[in-house]
């Protein structure tokens, strides 16, 4: 234990009450009262302030926090397809098929019944009634469509059906909005869904696992990798008063809405026989199409003159109030915070896997260390825990949050842990800062799996150990992408081929799905809020931060070599094969001039690696000496060796200042290119993914625009931060 900290619990018997507690039973009636009834951001202060009085109750003083933020509500829409009649002479539009934008309501499910359940809508999606032909854009990726302008698909004033997947939704808004299109319709594709389809079987939800035909995602289509958080209040807090921004690039200025598959089934077929058809078109695009067996054809259009979709949304505006949960557990160390969040908000009545398993999750860790604290645990560290708002439209209440804290978290934060769904199938996933890693090894080491073919297995014997990296789409992104605090962002939430369809931000994410098809019994919930209650004490309880640097000099060797790689790839016409190679391939810019030489690019990248191995040579020695600092704080001091003791103290505070300073070293104040406020030069979300993480952001993208005076200028700049990092930690 740390040397100068008098705790009645020993780190083993913390841990056995964080491992005890958790109940399955609880995390269901949680999951119930959270899911029982719509909680849209900004529409939710009864949850918050049931939230805050559970924690207060569990002995973690807690409050609500506001802010103003600008955001929208729906109001009224329609989906309708048009066709021309001509009779006498006289030309008459008929509706050929008129969408119900409505999800079926189902007797099992009782939240799909509500009368004032959400309608179908998008997060900052703009108003608007537009009628136009349309086009089939697959999934709407930048390469989706740079495909179809290759191909001299007409695509201007046209209304763009795009299918959801491969990318964040806002950017497949922004695309075609940048193409001069009016309007996007987002459908889901079943094939997507993997192998439980309706086509091969399975019922459909309620009756069986597969998704329901009239099962709708909403969400948000906000420009996420331009910025998240309140689009008029970039890179500082939306409290009441504060100048605001307008949204003009940050936010879609065309209509769209989300429709399902089985009203998409129309539209669809009034394309067969219309331009290309996607099986011949591209290679690429005939993925996951799943709904071939129903009469689609998957043809590109544009449909013909005569047939058009109408799209009408009308949305309203606000500033209004949204609220996040503030509780925290004082440590005996002040300026060595954990932070541990999960999001509150739902599109839905429902939301018990996005976000309310989380959010049950965290409630029985909260629960769990108000039992540690009541059999006279003391902290060493201080632990805050966060119930955010408004995630869902684009990480609003935890960006203002940290935007709003950013001098006090800069100073004082050790880690950011994330659990957003935190169970939506028995596939354990994780993505981390590499510093991260082996606490999540540790701690999913020590859990015992729901799940286990041998007695005895835990998380990490089940778990195939693969850890992403940082890309965005829930609340670490302004810590991680923004503050500089390492994060990790975890839960069953990976995808397994004969699990159930999880039915992401529709009505059918709900209790009844949970507690049916999601997780019978709530186990996984109990044994998630295990794994994020352990892994809370093991960083905040050790006498040296659990961070390992050697982990992030190895992480960062490997993203020089794939720019290397990259760079490399440029000059191949090879025809690719492998998944990888193919998605490298469809990743490179098509068509753009060369800026600068790439040879002499390529030199600065062998200063990368001469500059990584020396940070790798610093972090072995900080990590080691880690190592030896924390076997000494373990041994018994006596008092009068008190000269030894304050050494050890001070050996051990410099060392753990130093870890806490090395994800900052990756920030750059000018940002990245054409979106400031991601400030890191390792990890951000990809600019045309979205979700999915891209390493050296700046670099990686001027290589893609082949801009190698650019990509020299980035190479420099992570130069630096890596030489900056190197000093820190020596
Ligand atoms: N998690 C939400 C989604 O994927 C919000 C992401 C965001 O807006 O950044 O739709
Ligand atoms: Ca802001
Ligand atoms: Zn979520
Ligand atoms: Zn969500």
């Amino acid at each position: 234990s740390h040397p100068h900290h008098q705790s009645h619990l020993t780190f083993e018997e913390l841990q056995a009450i964080l491992l005890e507690t958790p109940s399955g039973e609880k995390a269901g009636e949680w999951s119930q009262y959270y899911t029982s009834g719509p909680h849209l951001a900004g529409k939710n202060l009864s949850q918050a302030e049931w939230t805050r009085d559970r924690w207060n109750e569990w002995g973690i003083k807690s409050e609500v926090v506001a802010y103003e933020t600008y955001i929208n509500y729906p109001v009224d829409h329609r989906i309708a397809l048009l066709e021309k009649s001509k009779s006498k002479g006289t030309e008459t539009w008929n509706v050929a098929f008129e969408a119900t934008l409505e999800e079926d309501v189902l007797e099992e499910d009782p939240t799909t019944a509500l009368e004032d359940r959400v309608p179908v809508f998008h997060g900052y999606s703009a108003s608007g009634n537009v009628t136009a032909q349309y086009v089939y854009v697959n999934y709407g990726t930048y390469q989706d469509f740079e495909d179809l302008v290759k191909a001299n698909i007409s695509l201007e004033g046209k209304i763009a059906l795009a299918r959801y997947g491969g990318i964040f939704r806002g950017l497949k808004v922004k695309r075609a909005q940048e193409l001069g299109m009016i309007g996007t319709v987002i459908f889901t594709d079943p094939g997507d869904d993997g192998e439980i389809t309706d086509e091969n079987g399975y019922k459909t939800y309620p009756d069986g696992p597969a998704r329901n035909p009239s099962s709708v995602q909403r969400g948000s289509v906000q420009f996420l990798s331009i910025a998240p958080g309140d689009p008029t209040t970039i890179g500082y807090p939306s409290k009441p008063g504060v100048p605001r921004q307008p949204v003009d690039g940050k936010i879609p200025s065309i209509p769209s809405l989300p429709i399902s598959y089985a009203e998409a089934i129309p539209i669809l077929k009034s394309l067969n026989g219309h331009g290309p058809k996607s099986t011949e078109f591209n290679k690429y695009w005939t993925r996951n199409q799943g709904l071939e067996y129903k009469g689609v054809e998957y043809n590109i259009g544009p449909s013909p003159e005569g047939v058009v979709l109408n799209l009408y949304n009308e949305q309203e505006y606000t500033i209004t109030p949204m609220w996040d949960v503030i509780g925290i557990i004082n440590g005996t160390i002040p300026d060595e915070v954990i932070v541990v969040g999960n999001h509150r908000d739902a599109w839905i009545a429902g939301g018990a896997g996005d976000p309310n398993s989380g959010s049950a999750v965290i409630n029985e860790a909260i629960r769990s260390f108000g039992k540690a604290l009541e059999a006279g645990w003391k902290p060493l560290r201080t632990i805050v825990f966060a119930s955010w708002d408004g995630e869902e439209y684009g990480l609003v209440g935890s960006t203002e949050w940290v935007e709003e804290y950013l001098p006090w978290l800069s100073v004082a934060n050790v880690a950011y842990i994330n659990v957003d769904v935190g169970v939506r199938s028995p596939v354990f996933s994780a993505s981390a800062a590499p510093m991260l890693n082996k606490l999540i090894y540790d701690v999913t080491a020590i859990v015992p799996s729901p799940n286990q073919t041998i007695p005895g297995q835990s998380v990490r014997d089940v778990w195939d150990g693969h850890i992403s990296t940082m890309g965005s789409g829930s609340d670490f992104t302004a810590f991680q992408d923004f503050a500089g605090i390492p994060s990790l962002d975890m839960g069953f939430g990976g995808q397994s081929k004969d699990s159930p369809v999880y039915q992401y931000h529709s009505n059918y994410d709900s209790y009844h799905w949970m507690s049916e098809f999601g997780d019978p019994g709530f186990v996984y919930h109990r044994t998630m809020a295990q794994i994020l209650a352990l892994a809370t004490a093991k960083i905040s309880e050790t006498p040296l931060v659990s961070l390992n640097a050697t982990d992030y000099a190895t992480a960062l060797k490997g993203y020089v070599t794939q720019v290397e790689e990259k760079l490399a790839s440029l000059d191949s016409d090879a025809e690719p094969t492998t998944e990888t190679e193919i998605a490298e391939f469809r990743a490179r810019a098509v068509g753009a001039a060369v800026k600068g030489d790439p040879a002499a690019f390529k030199f600065s990248l062998e200063k990368l690696h001469a500059s990584v191995a020396k940070f790798r040579e610093a972090a072995i020695e900080l990590d080691a000496k880690s190592a030896s600092l924390s076997e000494k704080a373990n041994e018994h001091i006596p008092w009068w060796k008190w000269i030894t003791k304050l050494k050890l103290l001070h050996a051990i505070r410099s060392t753990n200042t130093k870890y806490k300073k090395i994800e900052r070293a990756f920030l750059y104040e000018g940002g990245l290119d054409g979106r400031s406020w991601f400030r890191h030069v390792v990890f951000a979300p990809g600019v045309w993914t979205g979700y999915a993480g891209a390493v050296f952001p700046g670099l990686v993208e001027s290589i893609d625009n082949k801009d190698f005076v650019n990509a020299l200028k980035w190479a420099d700049i992570i130069d630096v931060c890596i030489r900056t990092a190197t000093k820190t930690v020596q």
